[in-house]
């Protein structure tokens, strides 16, 4: 071969390397591609062409990588260089408080606090030498990891090569974006049970052009410079300029910080004090839903370098950081028995009775299974040790198996006929369901729901005495506890006049109800409160309209209505279609409940009944208030009215409600020209549409 052949190659191959990098970066880094994707393919083309005629020139940060090399036999095992060690954790934003305390005064001076997300992916250590990306390691124990290189090569955010030829430990989290993860997921034989496994199971494929197929992403949080960085907030400003993707959902808290420049160069960061913390991390909770990606927490970082060297660690932990848990922590049990419930809509639950455990507090000792497909996924027999979460106030469920059982109990089926009335069980969607509109449990069930404080709310019938009327068989569907002659109860125990009066008396006034609560106090399944506001505001202003439109069978009239999505809107045309559910409010309607909204409705306090008077604005909120405390109380009613909130104020911000004392905030919303109002016009506001505010 002509040398002068071979020296074009070489210099072609690096020419091609240093362009497709580029690009790369561009498309997937910086989100702006300068070139076509056909005009990509034909360089990559040319490139692996190359490289395949001349395999010695192949460079190993090659941008070919990221389509995956040949089978890799195992993950060998590698040590860090830096032990990665968890976190301490706190659950609620008072610990925070107690460990920002406790931090400042160990360090003995005034320190600045950056709050991160915690991305429920898979993390991940980078060490570059000379710019280079030499080895990927998972985190393992924390001391030993597997080197995973050539896969996350295929991660098209990981720089293969950095623009300074320096060495580094960079961390980040490995994840799969959520709208992916389903779109997988749908297709795949055994499903994942979230986004995170599904990463970390890729990640350990044996073949990364497999690997390369699923559209991992990254974002880093770390880095170990050789050169001393001053702060946590100067690292992520060089991990950036290396073009690594960092988030820009950051806070910055600090009682000493002067935060001008950073909040001129960070508009997308939030900035605060240290009593802002809590309010932050509640607006994060609540925004994390909207996010592509899963994140189980918040990290809070001491952000002076010099002082985390200082700080140290304990035996586990890095003194300098915490992670602020979601969730509350998870507990390991055996289940005794797996038994069935049958709820007031008919739904079957399976439900694991298990050994008492004490979880976040309290001990549990009943949890949920959800449907036969979760006991499936993840192989439930009875006798199996489990770990079991608490996931925010919801009831506790199963998370995985964690050891079989040892007799041989098989994976556990829900039996073919209901517990409750016998009837043959039948499937829809996702779960089991008992049709009988008599079974004893769903009667229970409803007439429960339907006296509770969050739905009809009668005063003085609890559920002692709904359980009295069900067993006497005095009521056997929600219109008998109108029609029931309440002086047959004189002669039982505890049934005097006084305690008969005061029944009857709860449930005249619940006759007054608005049409806005009875709605949901049916527990037809979908139509809660947010939805029944939803149709009403729509115009379905009484049952008759809404029954018409299920008898027609209209539901793409409910699916035009914002909020309402197919799924929902069917439910709510087949359930009002059902002969017993329109008998049930014939007889309700009857009785003298009110099925159709009034005048008088309009002016009735509370969120639910706000009108859509915030449609289309963006509030953020700043200082604090008289009337609203916490703030986030005045932020309740714009979401009520259909706004949009978020914690910072940024381009997309239309209004920031600003009470007394607001900062930064109020500084960059006047800089923005966004909108500015005080407590008192707020009010003013909420007052013109009838909304008193106390
Ligand atoms: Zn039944």
């Amino acid at each position: 071969m002509p040398e002068s052949e071979y020296n074009e190659a070489r210099s072609e191959i690096e020419r091609l390397s240093e362009l497709l990098h580029r690009y790369q970066r561009e498309y997937y880094v910086e989100g702006r591609p300068s070139v076509s994707d056909l005009e990509y393919d034909r360089l990559f083309d040319r490139l692996a062409e190359l490289e395949s005629k001349y395999p010695e020139l192949k460079q190993p940060d090659s941008p070919t990588q990221r389509v995956g090399t040949e089978p890799t036999e195992t993950f060998p095992e590698v040590e860090h260089t830096v032990p990665v060690l968890s976190l301490d954790k706190a659950y609620s934003s008072n610990e925070i408080a107690d460990w920002i305390q406790r931090t400042t005064k160990r360090s003995g001076q005034a320190l600045s606090f950056v709050v991160e997300e915690k991305i429920d992916g898979v993390a991940i250590v980078l060490y570059y030498e000379a710019g280079r990306l030499i080895r990927a390691v998972t985190r393992g124990n924390g001391f030993v990891g597997n080197d995973i290189t050539a896969n996350v090569k295929t991660i098209r955010t990981v720089p293969l090569r950095l623009p300074e030829a320096i060495d580094v430990a960079v961390r980040g989290e490995i994840y799969l974006p959520k709208d992916r993860f389903e779109e997988i997921n749908r297709k795949m034989e055994t499903p994942y049970a979230n986004p995170r496994n599904l990463a970390a199971g890729s990640l350990r494929r044996i073949k990364s052009s497999e690997v390369a197929r699923i559209p991992l992403n990254m974002f880093a949080y770390e880095g170990a410079f050789p050169q001393q960085e001053l702060s946590h907030i100067e690292v992520l400003e060089k991990l950036t300029v290396l073009q690594f993707r960092v988030s820009n959902r950051i806070g910055v808290f600090s009682n000493r910080l002067d935060t001008e420049d950073l909040e001129a160069r960070y508009p997308e960061w939030s900035f605060g004090k240290f009593e802002e913390l809590p309010e932050y991390i509640e607006q994060a909770a609540s925004e994390r839903d909207a996010l592509e990606y899963e994140i189980d927490g918040l990290v809070v970082k001491v952000n002076e370098l010099q002082v985390r060297e200082e700080l140290g660690y304990t035996g586990h932990h890095p003194r300098w950081a915490i992670a602020y848990k979601f969730e509350s922590p998870q507990g390991t049990t055996t289940i005794k028995t797996i038994e069935v419930q049958v709820g007031r809509t008919g739904r079957i639950t399976p439900v694991a009775r298990v050994e008492p455990v004490q979880i976040g507090g309290s001990t549990i000792s009943n949890v949920t299974l959800h449907n036969q497909a979760y006991i499936e996924m993840l192989e439930i027999a009875e006798g199996d040790q489990v770990t079991v979460s608490r996931r925010g106030d919801v009831i506790p469920a199963v998370e995985k198996v964690v050891q079989k059982n040892e007799v041989g109990n098989p994976v556990w089926h829900i039996p073919e006929k209901c517990p409750s009335c016998g009837s043959r069980l039948e499937v829809y969607g996702a779960h089991h369901f008992c049709r009988n509109n008599q079974c004893p449990d769903q009667v229970r069930g409803r007439l429960h729901f339907f006296i509770g404080r969050n739905q009809m709310d009668i005063e003085n019938l609890g559920p002692e005495t709904a359980e009295l009327l069900i067993e006497e068989g005095f009521v056997q569907d929600l219109p008998d506890l109108y029609r029931f002659d309440f002086e047959r109860l004189k002669g039982y125990p505890g049934f005097g006049e006084k305690k008969i009066a005061a029944i009857k008396a709860g449930l005249e006034k619940s006759m007054s109800q608005p049409f806005r609560v009875v709605l949901p106090s049916l527990g037809i399944p979908e139509v809660g409160p947010n939805v029944t506001e939803l149709l009403i505001r729509a115009g379905y202003t009484s049952i008759d309209k809404i029954i018409r439109t299920a008898e027609q069978g209209e539901s793409e009239k409910l699916v035009d209505i914002k909020g309402i999505g197919e799924k929902t809107a069917a439910t709510i045309i087949e359930e009002f279609s059902r002969p017993e559910v329109k008998q049930r409010i014939e007889e309700l309607k009857k009785v003298g409940l009110q099925f159709e909204t009034t005048a008088a409705d309009k002016t009735i306090e509370g969120e639910d009944s706000i009108p859509p008077l915030f449609e289309g604005e963006n509030w953020c909120v700043t200082g604090s208030f008289e009337r609203f405390n916490p703030r986030s109380k005045a932020m309740e009613y714009v979401k009520a009215g259909g706004g949009r909130t978020s914690s910072q104020v940024s381009g997309s911000t239309t209004h920031l409600l600003a009470g007394s004392g607001g900062g930064s905030k109020l500084q960059k919303a006047q800089q923005l020209g966004v909108e500015i109002v005080s407590e008192e016009e707020f009010v003013e506001r909420l007052k013109d549409e009838g909304i008193q505010i106390a």
